[in-house]
């Protein structure tokens, strides 16, 4: 969890945060790249607030967790958490880089397929999915549905059944495991809404095997998201090792335990989560099964690659304070608001960013008091149309956006080769009434909707 609110003087500096990001660089002329790409450039051709995403460093981080999984000798399948950044063009590279998808609605399961990710790659996991959710699965055809409860394994079993197909199901072990994250971000506790109490599985499992239309094939777990720390991944993956081994015992077969996700990414200062250290807790927990392995990564993979351009509005002074007035806003990045998340911000102009800074609140134009992106940070002077790059903003960041205050969805644009390819252009504002019908005044019938007044 992040402090709301702290002496700017300990945040990260400047060159610290670009030496930690070495596909961010401050260049003397052109000011802040992203993978080469100047992003004032960017922000020129498609405007602010735009996203941009780096396609090396996807690929790379990519190939870092593969590389992890591969040193450690474990056969581990990756399924990116497409809830993290959902974009075509991002599920598409890392399709690419030999990532399946986790989904957790139809949209999302339809967005991978639209990708080109093949239905065998992708696993349903979600504690609510409809009865439509389950047939869409089923019909696709796809390579695993983690189930979260009794009632949902019945219901998937029907509509299975119904249709004539087997689909492979794992369920999804609540290990009542704190994950030491921000409380809205964990999963894996026995209060949480997630998962099945782990007593109950094993029973559940012996009732899938019997249930027409299914075929257990393993266990889940995901206990929470920005894990740094390696000892809530011990505590569940031992909890569901015991899991597994009590359940073959009863004469079940267990090909398969999904991982989840969680890795944590550094934002701030603290410790990202290291793939090999998870390499390491799942092959001295879950290694002399015998099982295929699988993770379920979203933020570590995405969230770094990408960043928030936003225009100064207005530099305000006030009371003493001084803000910085964005043209981006909880609407786009919600994370501060939600989470008091700490994202560090750089100025795009290499001018601005070698002026004298001193403290600021950056906020959005949002009519909300908790439309504030980053309080306290060290700026130098920043005028109206100035640039600002809010970093880490990969994950979480665009799929969260909304359109309150009639804003717009801004654009997004991916960097490969030193070429911003737009991957969404910004929303029209015609956008944001297209679908609003008006009811006709000449032909509507006219009800009396107010009874018994004769
Ligand atoms: C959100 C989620 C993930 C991904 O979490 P990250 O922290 O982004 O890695 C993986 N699996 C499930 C079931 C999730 O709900």
């Amino acid at each position: 969890m992040q402090p709301s609110a702290h002496d700017p003087a300990s945040d990260p500096s400047p060159a610290e945060l670009l030496a930690a990001r070495p596909h961010l660089a401050l260049h003397a002329m052109d000011g802040l790249l992203l993978e080469g790409a100047s992003l004032a450039a960017i922000a020129a051709e498609h405007g602010t607030p735009c996203w941009a995403y780096g396609a090396a460093t996807l690929r790379a981080r990519a190939r870092a967790l593969h590389a992890a999984f591969a040193a450690a000798r474990l056969d581990v399948a990756v399924h990116y958490a497409v809830k993290a950044n959902d974009h075509l063009a991002i599920l598409r590279l890392l399709h690419e880089e030999g990532c399946g998808a986790d989904v957790v609605s139809a949209g999302e399961l339809l967005r991978a397929r639209r990708a080109g990710v093949p239905a065998a790659g992708i696993v349903f996991s979600g504690v609510g999915k409809t009865d439509a959710e389950l047939r869409l699965a089923v019909v696709e055809g796809i390579g695993q549905v983690n189930v979260e409860s009794a009632e949902e394994l019945d219901a998937l079993s029907a509509i299975a059944a119904a249709l004539g197909r087997t689909v492979r199901v794992a369920l999804r072990v609540n290990p009542d495991v704190d994950a030491g994250t921000h409380a809205k971000i964990a999963t894996g506790r026995a209060g949480d809404k997630f998962g099945i109490a782990h007593d109950e599985v094993a029973a559940l499992y012996a009732r899938a095997a019997a249930l027409p239309g299914l075929r257990p094939v393993g266990l889940a777990v995901h206990i929470g998201s920005q894990i740094a720390t390696t000892a809530p991944y011990r505590a569940a993956y031992a909890r569901v090792a015991a899991l597994v081994r009590a359940i073959r015992a009863a004469g079940h077969a267990v090909e398969v335990v999904d991982c989840g996700g969680g890795l944590g990414i550094s934002y701030r200062d603290e410790p990202a989560g290291s793939p090999a250290a998870l390499a390491g807790v799942l092959a001295a927990t879950l290694g002399e099964l015998g099982v295929r392995l699988m993770v379920e990564p979203g933020r570590w993979l995405v969230g770094p690659a990408g960043v928030l351009l936003s225009a100064v509005v207005r530099a305000k002074h006030t009371g003493g304070h001084r803000f910085v007035v964005l043209d981006a806003a909880m609407t786009e990045l919600a994370r501060p608001a939600l989470y008091d998340a700490w994202h560090a911000i750089l100025p795009v102009s290499a001018v601005d960013a070698a002026s004298p800074a001193t403290p600021a609140d950056v906020v959005g134009p949002v009519c909300e008091s908790g439309d504030i992106l980053a309080r306290q940070r060290s700026l130098p002077p920043l005028a109206p149309g100035a640039l600002v790059a809010i970093l880490d903003a990969g994950a979480y960041g665009a799929v969260m956006s909304s359109t309150y205050n009639a804003r717009p969805l801004a654009a997004a644009v991916l960097v490969e080769d030193g070429h911003a390819h737009l991957i969404l252009p910004r929303a029209p504002l015609e956008s944001l009434w297209a679908r609003d019908i008006l009811p006709s005044r000449e032909t509507a019938p006219r009800l009396r909707v107010l009874a018994g007044r004769g």
